[in-house]
């Protein structure tokens, strides 16, 4: 596709940024759908930032993907969040309106939600189990308690993020009809209650990670059992030890390959009003 003065831009503000597969998967979504316009990653320095959300307006953006460290650090300069966002405290993708105004929306856990489909897992109405208490499990714990998840156990061990969260959870619970409790993740005997009466475990904190493939954030697997399927938001190794634990034991399973592609689509959807063509981009992340 040739660039012209018609070619609009939408990127990436992060820092690092360079790294981010959001460019392959966006120009190759642009191309694929015929739309005149280049996804770029910007390395922004936090000084740079109000000046960088600025320029989305002043420059006609499309829209722009934010990572770490600005996925909360944007909402001030933001004129509106989406239910997701305002509850999970984080943005990852912004939409510019028509009259000048930026909005604020949160894919992480819209993704994790859509990839569930293609390992065939249904969470609606049930109970799961969440092992972390950062970014990436507020977003899953948000998106699954605003589609309707009956009940939610979040495991963490006893660091900053466990007092953090806390009242986090409280404010989920309330503004959704989801029953959400916080544990600690060293009680094991209450952690296995959880995973045996829940449909989906997942693992949202970076441990099994490389360099450290051989480390699962539980270590007691004996409640595992065969209506339970098991998430990990890890991708890189594509399978981790405790996937490879649930891959034994003859569990749906899947890594954060999904949650990373399905993210991106939604923020195209939302940038574009068109569907992302998976099966061209699905290869590339993979
Ligand atoms: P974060 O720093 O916000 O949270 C980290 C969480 O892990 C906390 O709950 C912390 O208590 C817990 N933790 C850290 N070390 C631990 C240990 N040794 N034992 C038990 N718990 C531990 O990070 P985040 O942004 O939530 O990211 C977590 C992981 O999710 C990372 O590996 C990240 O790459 C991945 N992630 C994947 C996607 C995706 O699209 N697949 C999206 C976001 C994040």
């Amino acid at each position: 596709m040739k660039v012209t003065g018609y070619t609009r831009l939408a990127g990436l503000i992060a820092n690092p940024a360079k790294h981010s597969i959001s460019p392959l998967m966006h120009n190759a979504a642009f191309k694929a759908n015929g739309i005149d316009a280049v996804y770029l990653s910007f390395e922004v320095e936090k000084a740079q930032l109000e000046a960088s959300l600025r320029s989305i307006t002043a420059l006609d953006m499309i829209g722009v993907n934010v990572s770490m460290p600005y996925k909360m650090a944007v909402i001030p300069y933001l004129n509106e969040l989406s239910a997701a966002a305002q509850l999970i405290g984080a943005v990852n993708t912004i939409v510019p309106t028509h009259d000048g105004a930026l909005v604020g929306h949160n894919t992480d856990g819209s993704g994790f939600m859509r990839s569930l489909a293609d390992i065939d897992v249904d969470i609606i109405g049930k109970e799961i189990t969440i092992i972390g208490a950062g970014g990436a499990a507020t977003a899953i714990c948000v998106q699954a308690a605003l589609d309707g998840v009956k009940k939610i156990n979040i495991f963490n061990r006893q660091d900053n993020f466990f007092i953090q969260s806390r009242k986090k959870i409280q404010t989920i619970a309330q503004k959704t009809q989801c029953e959400i409790h916080l544990h600690d993740l060293a009680d094991t005997k209450v952690v296995n209650n959880a995973i045996s009466r829940s449909s989906l475990l997942v693992n949202a904190t970076g441990v099994g990670m490389k360099p450290n493939e051989d480390r699962t954030a539980i270590t007691d697997f004996s409640a595992f059992h065969q209506k339970l399927a098991v998430y990990d938001v890890v991708y890189n190794p594509r399978k981790t030890k405790l996937l490879q634990i649930a891959k034994e034991k003859g569990l749906k399973h899947t890594n954060g390959l999904g949650m990373l592609l399905y993210q991106g689509a939604d923020a195209f959807e939302l940038w574009t009003g068109q569907k992302m063509p998976l099966e061209t981009i699905k290869p590339l992340v993979e």
